[in-house]
This record gives structure tokens, sequence and C-alpha cells, in this order.
């Protein structure tokens, strides 16, 4: 979609630090980390949130992803969180569909 950040980050258009590609999904780090590792994942064709993600199989493969890399990052033993912020009140800023996977230090809860 045209004007998407994550978009253009899949169409190699804006740089991005990629960490892992495959089956459609795309990882690459968050600008602005919020943990040791903070990775964003990402389907490479333009989902708008979690409400727009009506192919199960899609949900499905990012959260394998997120678990595969969590692995490959070595957080996977101690502990991780994986958030799907969706649309203004769950926090959602950039309106393409990522998980933000997290690690690296131990998370609190509630989240603010
Ligand atoms: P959310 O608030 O859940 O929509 O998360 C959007 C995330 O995208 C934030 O954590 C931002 O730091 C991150 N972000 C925004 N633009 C970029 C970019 N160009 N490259 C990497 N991460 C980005
Ligand atoms: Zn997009």
């Amino acid at each position: 979609m045209s004007g998407c950040i994550f978009c253009k980050i899949a169409a190699g258009e804006v740089p991005a630090q990629v960490v892992k590609r495959g089956n459609g999904l795309l990882a690459f780090a968050d600008l602005n980390p919020q943990a040791p590792t903070h990775l964003l994942i990402i389907p490479t064709t333009h989902v708008a949130s979690l409400n727009e993600a009506k192919d199960p199989q899609l949900l499905g493969e990012m959260l394998s992803f997120a678990r595969e890399l969590a692995d490959e990052k070595g957080v996977a033993m101690r502990g991780y969180r994986v958030v799907v912020n969706t649309n203004p009140d769950g926090g959602q800023t950039v309106f393409h569909l990522h998980l933000h996977l997290l690690g690296g230090r131990p998370m609190t809860w509630p989240p603010g």
C-alpha cells in the first residue's frame, strides 16, 4: 500500500535492519527498541491490523516465525513477549500488521 512505511521496508525502498525473511514474512529490528531484543515481524503484503487479518494460516505462521526468532536470538529459554498492538486504544501507531518480539530482560505486568 502506497505510503505505508512497513510496505516500503518490505519492498526494500526504506532501509531496515532485516533479521530474517521467509514465506511472505519479514523480521527487522525496531527503530526504537524497548528491550535488548526488539524485533518486528510483518507480512510482506499489506494488512492494516489484527482486525483485518482474516487468514488464520498467516497468523499462525507469524507466531511460528516469532518463536523461531526467539530461539535464534537466544531468548527462548529465559522468556520473551509477543505483542500485537491493535488500533488506537491498543497503542498501534503503524497500520501494517506486526508482531513485536521483545526479550532479553524481565517484562512487567500489567503493560502500560
Ligand atoms: P506499534 O506502536 O505497535 O504500531 O509499533 C510500531 C513500531 O514500529 C514502533 O515500535 C516503532 O518504533 C517502529 N517503527 C516505526 N518506524 C520504523 C522503521 N522505519 N523501522 C523500524 N521500526 C520502526
Ligand atoms: Zn503496509
